[in-house]
């Protein structure tokens, strides 16, 4: 139940966030967690995946890209990047006939592919299970820890991991937890666009977690540099050098959608 002294202000946040008519975790599920992790319903207001009308035309395709603040409308074939997408919705707001976010948050992958949005696409974003090294889920199926390094991260999606394990998502319920140390971890969950300052750190990181390891992007900057793409601070060679087991697309990325990807990714 809401306390009494629930405000009108508070009651109104909740309902955007969960998208409950009286919210209130408790009043909702019946308990402090989400019981299941992998039907749980976003609020419409979420912007998740998108579907771009089929009819659209090349003078409208021009216009998105254009206005797009990170080129993440892509030609030859025309698609939305999920890579690239900071959600700003900008490209809604000028052509709302013509391109929508729905509450699907289930758009992690491993494989780029998968990222792109074409019009008329409404199929979910999926995983490619043949993409996937077999000792991932044959060892950390049951079990999987993660080191966490923000690589000039602006904490919006550090503070989304750090949900994922509290007491409403509890991550931990299938064994998936940060540690400390990487050399406790079996992968590492990098945030942020990757600058230079922080390569070195990166890399040490990296080096030691055992193996075999994974690496997982979380959030837009991650995945392609995002608003910081062009920036001349950014040093993404890391990228180059090592193989993304998932791309965690969102800006930031929700719980739901790292939890979803992680559990993809290991098999659950
Ligand atoms: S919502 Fe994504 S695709 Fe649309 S304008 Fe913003 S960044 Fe570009």
């Amino acid at each position: 139940m809401l306390p009494d002294t629930e405000t009108e202000k508070n009651k109104n946040i909740r309902n955007v966030y969960f998208g409950l008519p009286e919210a209130g975790i408790l009043h909702h599920h019946g308990k402090q967690f989400v019981p299941d992790l992998k039907k749980a319903v976003l609020t419409e207001l979420f912007r998740g995946r998108p579907e771009i009308s089929a009819d659209i035309s090349i003078g409208e395709q021009k216009l998105l890209e254009e206005l797009c603040p990170t080129a993440a409308f892509e030609t030859n074939p025309f698609c939305l990047n999920l890579g690239k997408c900071v959600f700003c919705k900008e490209c809604y707001f000028a052509l709302p006939e013509k391109i929508k976010f729905t509450n699907d948050y289930k758009i992690a992958t491993n494989d780029p592919e998968q990222l792109k949005i074409f019009p008329g696409q409404t199929s979910p974003v999926r995983f490619n299970d043949t993409l996937r090294r077999k000792e991932i889920k044959k060892l950390f199926r049951k079990s999987l820890k993660l080191r966490q390094v923000s690589a000039a991260g602006d904490n919006s999606c550090e503070m989304e991991l750090n949900a994922a394990g509290n007491v409403n998502f509890d991550m931990g319920r299938f064994g998936i937890e940060f540690v400390a140390s990487p050399r406790h971890a079996d992968g590492i969950v990098i945030t942020g666009p990757l600058s230079e300052n922080m390569r070195a750190a990166l890399e040490i990181t990296w080096d030691a977690i055992p193996s075999p390891k994974i690496c997982i992007l979380v959030g837009t900057d991650a995945i392609s540099g995002g608003l910081f793409a062009k920036s001349p601070a950014l040093d993404r060679s890391f990228l180059e050098n090592h193989p993304v087991d998932l791309y965690v697309p969102g800006n930031p990325s929700h719980p739901l959608t790292f939890i979803n990807g992680v559990l993809s990714l290991t098999g659950k």
